[in-house]
């Protein structure tokens, strides 16, 4: 069912789709495959919430986000078992999804008594120059799958915050999700309107939000290759759009690493979430002294994985999505093999016993992989790890930067001079010393350089304001006389 004006609705076409495990073929729940027609009174909704919500005063606002963040505390252990379900990844992470959106909910309702404007000294007497936060009015937000409660809660908290209504349009693969979180808010005292859910397909329900003439703003976070489509029809629509992209995202490993941390974070930064997420790392960059070794390690620790249905406490790596990840994983262990790169661990499907049921795919390393080729290049989005060696540390960090992506790179080293170095120099939205490529925190901004975005930061810390709010300037004169700014003021220093 959509949430449209606070009551749940089937599709106007009546029409269904369904959810299932990725890891067992389950299913979990069906939803409504919507429409623009659906989208037309989603946003009607929502522009009809509009004028009374923000008006509603911030910190009032702030309360519901409270009591939203309370009760997903208090059903983490419910939804995370739901989300390990529906998506796939190990129950231990699953929680941690969850425990995001409680952090983003208490962050963003904090805001409530901030949302910082600018007070300024104004050029001319008794006058008064400030600038204020506006809402920018209904907002759109298109989310992905692989966070399916932590991305969509990085937008609906700022954007309730900061006074906009909103239609959400979640990922095809995790609608049920989508749904539980949304009567969480409602359970919460979002008032009707505020909040709208349109589930369904990125063609049409998605692609109709975009294109509907009231959406002010286009919140969007998943692929490049969608991602583009939209950042063009948003320029030709004249909407602002933020776009949160893919990643290829690298972990450099110098000779003087404390090469077992290393090996840590890159197994949990390559294969958690089954490297499903947008910072996971799928390159490995080494210079020559740690090369050989760290290889050996990777393969040996990779090939020790166990793979299964994320609810078991003796999972390591959960599922893929669907058949097409699985597919485009395997397609790529194709490529590397042709480009030449060696082999060292995983590389085919598994389908061992129960894990034929699912989407599963063995942990893949490629050693000798070159920074040119197209398993270098191109995101997977997989459990699928390129070894690249480096000539020396500023090569490394040359083929760290020569991706059209920049979303998290890291460095291992116990050298604090080579570390600031790489802060100097690598081109990134997120830099880890010594630590994986994944684990960001919601009170830093989140996003990427490059292909990764469109320069926007969402997922955190002050900047996402930016995205969700309009800066409006006011000047108050109570001199009571007519004051000119640049011409009266010459006049004053005399
Ligand atoms: P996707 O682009 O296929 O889908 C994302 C969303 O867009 C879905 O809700 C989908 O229905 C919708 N959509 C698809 N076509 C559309 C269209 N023409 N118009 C409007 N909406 C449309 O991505 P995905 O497979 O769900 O997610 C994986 C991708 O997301 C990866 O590339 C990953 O790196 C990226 N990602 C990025 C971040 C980040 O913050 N940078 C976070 C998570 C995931």
């Amino acid at each position: 069912m959509n949430y449209i004006d606070g009551k749940w609705t089937p599709a106007q076409s009546a029409g269904t789709f369904e959810s299932f495990n990725p890891a067992t073929g389950e299913l979990i729940g069906v939803a409504a495959e919507s429409d623009a027609r659906d989208v037309a009174r989603a946003v009607d909704a929502a522009a009809r919430a509009f004028e009374k919500w923000r008006k509603t005063p911030a910190p009032r606002r702030a309360d519901i986000l409270h009591n939203a963040a309370d009760l997903i505390r208090e059903r983490k252990a419910q939804i995370g078992e739901l989300l390990t379900r529906e998506m796939g990844k190990v129950l231990p992470e699953a929680l941690g999804d969850v425990q995001e959106a409680v952090d983003m909910g208490m962050y963003m309702a904090g805001e409530g008594r901030r949302l910082n404007g600018l007070l300024v000294p104004s050029e001319l007497p008794s006058k008064w120059a400030m600038a204020v936060r506006d809402p920018l009015g209904v907002v759109g937000l298109i989310t992905p799958w692989n966070f399916p409660i932590a991305v969509p809660s990085w937008k609906i908290f700022p954007a309730l915050v900061c006074g906009n209504t909103l239609v959400w349009k979640p990922a095809e693969d995790t609608p049920v999700l989508a749904i539980e979180f949304v009567k969480l808010l409602e359970e919460a005292g979002l008032p009707p309107g505020v909040l709208n859910l349109v589930t369904g397909y990125g063609v049409p329900a998605g692609e109709a939000l975009v294109e509907h003439p009231a959406v002010k703003l286009v919140s969007f976070t998943g692929s490049n290759e969608v991602g583009k489509l939209i950042a063009v029809r948003c320029a030709q629509l004249g909407k602002r759009v933020s776009l949160e992209l893919g990643g290829k995202n690298a972990i450099i490993v110098l000779d003087d690493a404390d090469l077992d941390l290393a090996t840590d974070g890159i197994i949990w930064s390559a294969f958690g979430t089954s490297g499903q997420r947008c910072t996971a790392t799928s390159r490995v960059i080494v210079t020559p002294g740690v090369g050989s070794r760290m290889a050996e390690r990777i393969a040996d620790r990779a090939s020790k994985l166990r793979l299964g249905n994320g609810l078991l406490a003796t999972t390591d790596v959960g599922p893929l999505i669907n058949k097409a990840a699985v597919t485009k994983v395997h397609e790529y262990s194709g490529i590397g093999q042709g480009e030449g790169a060696a082999l060292l661990a995983g590389g085919d499907y598994a389908t061992e016993g129960d894990l034929a049921r699912g989407f599963f795919y063995k942990p893949t390393v490629f050693d000798r992989v070159t920074p040119n080729m197209r398993l270098a290049q191109e995101e997977i989005f997989g459990p699928s790890l390129s070894i690249i060696r480096a000539a020396s540390v500023d090569d490394a960090i040359r083929i760290n930067n020569s991706v059209n992506f920049g979303l998290s790179a890291s460095v291992y080293t116990e050298n604090v001079n080579k570390a600031f170095e790489a802060m100097r120099d690598i081109a990134t939205g997120i830099l880890y010393i010594n630590a994986g490529t994944i684990g960001s925190e919601v009170q830093l901004p989140f996003g990427g350089t490059r292909g990764t975005g469109n320069g926007h930061r969402e997922g955190g810390g002050p900047p996402v304001l930016e995205v969700f709010t309009e800066w409006k300037s006011i000047y108050v004169d109570y001199s009571g006389r007519l004051q000119r700014a640049q011409i009266d003021t010459d006049e004053l220093v005399k």
